[in-house]
């Protein structure tokens, strides 16, 4: 590891750490946090550090709610503000039962089995993320509008606009907490950014992930701005989408580059990705995990609508971008920023892994824009479309073993009666869209 028990003590008392957040994720990806003071460190560098688990969304039942903290040393990191004058440092943890066995609803758990299995397999995983929001504005309670002022779009500069220097101080801001910063812009939408960092690893990657929406939103309130990574916040322009640029590698180098192979790419690249597209509909609930998020992966906005793969084009589910040697990766865009990144790295690298194993090939890559190929055509060339709402994704997930088997029955259960539940609050609310569409034809 990059630290031990003694360095992180040391790390807090040289730089005047007051307060330190022991940070883990619930089932959604929504980051909690259990502050203590620089006093209390060792006891929970000793793992001793309890939290109630009742009152985490798809943690335990009250009876046994006592959970432990253990830290990742490695994640320890000092916020670059000073929080009302004091030095505020964090620490990811893993979640524990009182039986001293890593709890089962931990999303950073499951992350990590599948990890094992990809090391046994001889592979190490990296990822690199693109995670794509919007900067709008608040009112004047403070409360997030999806109004914006800005007329921007892609790749554009606009040296009046807000959002370009909120955008600025979050990369400052990311680079003083350890991010290496590889490219940022605006995005196709107004209002609408980008900002890309380094991969790493498929547990620092959904470590960063958390810590990236963190300081993306906290950096957008000091400029009297709101950051929403909401997957669809505006009807008739692009969604938000988090693509996964995926490889795997072996003794240091990336096994996904073949140079004698077609493409560039190799066999394993092409199973791997064939194990994604076998599984994407059963991992879609993950990837994809809220009603809003399949308003994005509709026709005609940069989003897949369909479980298919291209050397280049930008509809479908599964990309190869033009980089080769230790750039070639896989990008896998269906994903959105709504996800639970541990959840949704351990459902991509699996399915990636399921497909090495059982030689898995993904067919021909389409050459076509599949927004424009007809159903017809589509079925012809046994092309599969991604679920096209919530329930359809829903109903997929709840009869898939495979999915029970990856994340465990407690994970599984507590996500199915989340869904259901989210699905039926939806069905019942009468929209805009319909009092607009019905109310004064009938
Ligand atoms: N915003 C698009 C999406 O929803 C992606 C646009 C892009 O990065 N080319 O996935
Ligand atoms: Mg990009
Ligand atoms: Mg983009
Ligand atoms: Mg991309």
């Amino acid at each position: 590891g990059r630290y031990t028990k003694q360095d992180v003590i040391d790390l807090v008392r040289e730089n005047d750490v007051e307060f330190i957040r022991l940070q883990f994720s619930d089932l959604f990806g929504t980051m909690k946090n259990v502050a203590i003071t620089a006093r209390q460190l060792e006891k929970a560098l000793d793992n001793k550090c309890t939290f109630d688990g009742s009152s985490v969304d798809g943690f335990v039942r009250i009876e046994e709610s006592d959970m432990y903290l253990y830290p990742d040393l490695d994640s320890f990191a000092i916020f670059p503000w000073n929080a009302g004058g004091n030095r505020v440092a964090r620490l990811i943890c893993d979640v524990y039962g009182q039986d001293g066995l890593p709890f089962a609803g931990d999303p950073r758990n499951v992350l990590k089995r599948v990890m094992v299995e990809c090391q046994k397999m001889g592979y190490k995983f990296n990822v690199g993320p693109e995670c794509e929001f919007f900067l709008f504005h608040t009112d004047e309670e403070g409360r997030p509008t999806t109004v914006s002022h800005e007329k921007a779009g892609y790749f554009d500069v606009a040296p009046l606009d807000l959002g370009e220097s909120a955008r600025r101080d979050m990369i400052l801001n990311l680079e003083d907490m350890g991010f290496e910063i590889e490219a940022s812009h605006h995005e196709v939408a107004p209002a609408q950014h980008e900002i890309d960092f380094k991969y790493d690893n498929a547990l620092r990657t959904a470590d960063n992930i958390l810590t990236f929406k963190f300081i993306v939103k906290y950096i957008a309130k000091r400029h009297g701005l709101y950051a929403s990574f909401m997957p669809k916040p505006i009807t008739g322009v692009d969604g938000s989408g988090m693509h996964l640029n995926m490889s795997l590698w072996k003794n240091g180098k990336n096994i996904f580059a073949d140079s004698k192979n077609d493409l560039g790419i190799s066999e394993e690249a092409f199973h791997f990705m064939a194990g994604v597209m076998e599984h994407a509909n059963e991992m879609c609930l993950i990837t994809n995990p809220l009603v809003n998020s399949y308003k994005r992966i509709v026709p005609g906005y940069e989003a897949p609508v369909d479980v298919s793969w291209s050397p280049s084009n930008r509809s479908p589910l599964i990309r190869v971008p033009a980089a080769r040697g230790s750039g070639t990766r896989l990008e896998f865009r269906s994903p959105d920023s709504a996800a639970n990144p541990y959840l949704a790295l351990a459902v991509s690298l699996a399915a990636g892994l399921d497909g090495i194993k059982r030689k898995l090939t993904p067919g021909k890559g389409s050459m076509k824009n599949q927004y424009e190929m007809a159903e017809g055509e589509k079925q012809e060339a046994g092309i599969n479309t991604l679920p096209r709402d919530m329930k359809e994704a829903l109903e997929i997930f709840k009869q898939s073993t495979y999915m029970k088997e990856l994340l465990g029955d407690h994970i599984f259960n507590k996500y199915v009666e989340a869904k259901s539940a989210e699905w039926e609050s939806y069905q019942k609310f009468v929209s805009q869209w319909e009092v607009d569409r019905y109310l004064y034809k009938i």
